[in-house]
């Protein structure tokens, strides 16, 4: 089936030129993505028709807001085959999902055990890490990345020890879009009896996610990169790992009983929800989730193939452009980033603006990486369904534009 992306582009409000009195090439779908109608709509019918806390009171409305939020949850769990909702914790992202895991399982964990991360991560898989290393002692280590900014493989015996405990690592690079080959991570963890983490956040946006044939115990990631609204993520982690865990924040909801000399709580994933969450963004994620599934993925893959070998075609015709990352089709997902010999990408960003092209340029929260790279940042282009031909022939014009402009 032919993949109709002006039919898919329709759906978005915001991605209509007329809405801004200036053309709208809308390539920084990493850093967030546009909601469709369905999912606006979604979260306004909450807003307006089942308002209420969750939980709490017993009238209609919040019987009905409970309802909504439980059905959110459910659609979360297929949405990456859970075994069950009950392995679904709603956080207020990808980075408190991350953070909660370093909390609660790193409570689990003593001195001197290891956690394992990689150069590839976004600062929010490094920085919570670092700071459980301060708290409880646990020492971090990285798996390096190879020229191709790949996950080496090779190192994976000597990175990973009898000591470690965790793997964190990310699913797909939010810089250069390779995706990381979890099977072998997932072998290498097994072996020495550690847990997996996959940092979703980019993954998430393009199609349902099996958990399950991943093998992996948690997975972490954001609405408002997958078509939903912010303020929202998702931890799924395996029922049985979950239940071990102590909670991280205390407060309303995530109780059986308190006394004023102690606490008992609830099972998860309440455990894990302390006070009031974002429940119409959990209505919105949800039916951003519906959404995605409601597109042809296999037509939606091809698009985006085709749309990432039409602009690393450009980039590499391109004098003085240098792709940061995978320059091939393989495992690897719609993000593009590249240096420009002579030119700032906050230039590069900044001049293409003019054109109506949106990137996004600098460090990308990935620090580590760009050292091993030896750059600063890179100008990145992520790309997601609702982009068409003409948004990339737009960049390609306009970064030839720039670049004689800058480099003259
Ligand atoms: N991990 C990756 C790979 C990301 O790209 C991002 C967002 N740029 C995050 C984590 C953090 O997501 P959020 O800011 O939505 O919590």
């Amino acid at each position: 089936m032919a993949f109709d992306v002006a039919a898919i582009r329709a759906q978005f409000p915001i991605l209509d030129p007329a809405a801004h009195g200036r053309p709208l090439h809308y390539l920084d779908n990493g850093a967030t993505a546009q909601m469709p109608q369905a999912v606006l709509d979604a979260v306004i019918r909450h807003e307006t028709r089942h308002r209420a806390n969750v939980k709490r009171s017993v009238h209609f409305l919040a019987e009905a807001a409970t309802e909504a939020y439980d059905q959110a949850r459910d659609a979360m769990a297929a949405y990456v085959n859970a075994a069950g909702a009950d392995e679904i914790v709603f956080t207020s992202g990808c980075t408190a999902a991350i953070n909660l895991v370093a909390h609660s399982f790193g409570a689990l964990l003593k001195p001197g055990d290891e956690v394992v991360f990689s150069t590839l991560e976004h600062h929010s898989n490094i920085v919570p890490w670092h700071m459980l290393a301060k708290r409880a002692g646990v020492v971090v280590k990285a798996i390096p990345v190879t020229a191709e900014g790949r996950l080496d493989l090779a190192a994976l015996p000597k990175v990973i020890g009898p000591r470690c405990k965790l793997v964190a690592v990310t699913h797909v690079s939010n810089v250069t879009g390779a995706e990381t080959d979890v099977a072998a991570l997932v072998a290498a963890a097994r072996a020495v009896g550690a847990k997996v983490l996959l940092d979703g956040a980019q993954r998430a946006p393009h199609g349902p996610i099996d958990v399950a044939a991943l093998g992996v115990d948690f997975y972490a990631f954001s609405g408002h990169k997958m078509f939903g609204p912010n303020g929202i993520g998702v931890l799924w982690g395996r029922g049985e790992l979950l239940a071990r865990m102590p909670p991280f924040l205390g407060g309303g909801e995530m109780i059986t009983r308190v006394t004023l000399e102690e606490t008992s709580f609830a099972e998860p994933p309440r455990r894990f929800e302390a006070g009031t969450p974002p429940i119409a963004q959990a209505v919105g994620m949800a039916a951003a989730a519906r959404w995605i599934e409601s597109v042809d993925q296999e037509a939606a893959h091809a698009h985006l193939q085709k749309l990432t070998a039409r602009l690393l075609d450009g980039l590499d015709g391109m004098k003085k452009v240098r792709v940061i990352g995978p320059t091939g089709l393989q495992a690897r997902f719609p993000v593009v980033s590249f240096a420009v010999e002579g030119a700032h990408p906050h230039d590069i960003c900044q001049m293409l603006d003019e054109d109506g092209v949106a990137l996004r340029g600098g460090h990308h929260c990935a620090q580590p990486l760009m050292a091993a790279f030896g750059v600063t940042g890179t100008t990145r282009a992520s790309l997601a369904l609702y982009n068409d031909a003409g948004d990339i022939d737009a960049l390609l014009a306009g970064l030839d534009r720039t670049i004689r402009r800058l480099t003259a």
